[in-house]
């Protein structure tokens, strides 16, 4: 993914009072959503493929371009491909697709006044357990699955490269990729859950993520290799939660 610069275009202009609909919040990337936020679900102007999980653990960057470790999971509308401008941005109309409807940070983002915005930030961000029938199941295997890739994990397998057994390090690393890699369209199948939505079940897949921790991996046959990033400025996959 192209790594969004986030600068907000109000501190370049502070005399702006109202939105000119020069769509930079949009094309910084779609929205963190909020507990409000399932009524979008419910009316089915958002579907489970719609969005992804960045889950506990995950280095984000925060309104103030500092990167941070989530504490809880969020759910984020996604991008357009490969691009950070989100899914719901008409980059030809400059306008949004369901704005109407638009989730809650959108409402509140003022990019010359961030109150409000950052009032909405305080509260409750929606969890994939507010998404998902408590009857069907899938909720168990999401926990199984939070237990064994867990980013916390991950790091402590990180940190040990620096250590005596560097070896032991990385396979401990390409364990947990392998794993999180393989079992994910297994699980998809069984839990029939659309291909689409399998980044909102699982969160995005760790061989995606491995970047925040300036590695990244190539796949050799069924195995992948580790490798450092080229550049530590080229961490492409930490994703920006806000402005959204
Ligand atoms: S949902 Fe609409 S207002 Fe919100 S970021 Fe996407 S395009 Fe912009």
């Amino acid at each position: 993914m192209v790594e969004a610069t986030h600068m907000m275009p109000g501190r370049e202009e502070p005399a702006r009072t109202h939105c000119i609909r020069c769509g930079t919040c949009c094309m910084k990337g779609g929205p963190t959503l909020h507990e409000e936020d399932v009524t979008l679900f419910q009316k089915d102007i958002l579907k489970r493929f719609d969005v992804y999980t960045l889950r506990k653990g995950e280095v984000v960057r925060n309104i103030d371009e500092a990167l941070i470790v989530l504490e809880r999971e969020m759910i984020k509308i996604k991008g357009q491909g490969k691009a950070w401008t989100c899914m719901f941005y008409d980059e030809d109309e400059h306008a949004c697709k369901i704005y109407k409807y638009r989730p809650v940070e959108c409402r509140a983002l003022k990019c010359w006044d961030l109150r409000g915005f950052n009032e909405v930030m305080a509260r409750p961000h929606l969890q994939r357990s507010d998404l998902i029938k408590p009857d069907d199941g899938m909720l168990e295997i999401i926990s199984a699955h939070e237990q064994r890739c867990a980013y916390k994990t991950l790091e402590s397998a990180v940190k040990g490269l620096q250590g005596s057994d560097s070896d032991k390090a990385v396979e401990k690393i390409l364990d947990l990729l392998q794993y999180d890699h393989y079992i994910r369209p297994f699980l998809a199948e069984k839990l029939r859950v659309d291909a689409n939505a399998v980044d909102f079940v699982f969160g995005r897949p760790l061989t995606t993520t491995i970047r925040m921790f300036g590695l990244c991996v190539k796949k050799k046959g069924d195995n992948f290799v580790l490798m450092p990033l080229d550049s530590p400025s080229s961490r492409p996959e930490q994703a920006a939660i806000k402005p959204h």
